[in-house]
């Protein structure tokens, strides 16, 4: 049984029908990626599944059970974390007062755990808890975002445009924490217009136009396809996510998210 599936889901705002019958399947430890161009639908994917939004016709089943007339924090609750488009910190709060919010729908005893595993992705977190959030850049921000996310210890981790609005330097660093994520055993169902950069890290990808899915497969079919590589490969390059990028990533991280902090502690 997959781990979430949508069964001949379509969505709409009002009148404007904009998800039309799709089907789409995650299973568990994949990362999935959705593409397509501006307005093509997948954030309102991203939204049908955690809740924002409520599908006129079809199914969404986790683990097996319908969800979709569940209120988001339900949702929430049994595993599915949206990090949405824009990232949406809470700009005037600290970063630990961000991270208490990501973790409102868990059990207040697993908080400290959840803590742990996140500083342990992000060590700097755990220095700069009393920080503002709104004083970080765009990416680290970004970085914050997904903290925040995995503050409810999710099975599922939606992630719409990571790469929006973040320097380039520090896209390849959130493509290779997500990679990281997966190996945690996090199933990641990732939004991006960044094609190239995604199917270089997901296992599958499913391609959106105009609300409707039009090809899907596994990434090494769709990186190969030349229809792909006409419409969505153009720009980009791929992400080197091999085993000793990965475990250099927590201090590189560091470095990229809080220049001055390394400065400070190599002084
Ligand atoms: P983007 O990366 O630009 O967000 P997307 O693929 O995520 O693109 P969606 O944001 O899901 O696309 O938008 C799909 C369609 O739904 C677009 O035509 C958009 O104009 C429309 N739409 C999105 N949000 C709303 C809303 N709140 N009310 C009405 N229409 C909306």
């Amino acid at each position: 049984m997959p781990l979430l599936e949508l069964k001949n889901v379509s969505v709409g705002y009002g009148r404007n029908r904009v998800l039309q019958n799709v089907d789409l399947t995650l299973e568990r430890g994949e990362i999935v990626t959705l593409l397509g161009a501006n307005g093509a639908g997948k954030s309102t994917l991203a939204k049908s599944i955690s809740g924002l939004l409520r599908p006129e016709a079809g199914t969404i089943l986790l683990d097996g059970a319908p969800i979709e007339a569940l209120p988001p924090a339900e949702r929430l609750r049994r595993g599915i974390a949206h990090v949405p488009e824009g990232r949406q910190i809470f700009a005037g709060m600290t970063v630990a007062e961000n991270l208490e919010l990501g973790a409102y729908a868990s059990q207040e005893a697993d908080h400290a755990e959840r803590l742990e595993f996140v500083w342990t992705l992000f060590p700097i977190l755990r220095e700069r808890m009393k920080d503002i959030a709104g004083n970080f850049s765009g990416g680290q921000q970004q970085m914050l975002a997904i903290a925040r996310g995995l503050m409810s210890k999710p099975k599922i981790l939606l992630l719409d445009e990571p790469s929006l609005g973040v320097a380039p330097l520090l896209v390849g660093e959130i493509f290779r924490l997500i990679v990281r994520l997966r190996a945690q055993g996090i199933t990641i169902l990732l939004a991006e217009q960044n094609a190239r950069q995604a199917l270089s890290i997901a296992d599958r990808g499913y391609v959106f136009e105009n609300g409707k899915i039009t090809l899907a497969g596994p990434s090494v079919d769709l990186l190969n396809s030349p229809d792909i590589a006409e419409r969505y490969l153009g720009m980009g390059s791929a992400t080197e996510v091999s085993g000793s990028a990965s475990a250099a990533l927590a201090g590189r991280l560091r470095d990229v998210m809080f220049p001055a902090a390394s400065e400070a502690g190599q002084a």
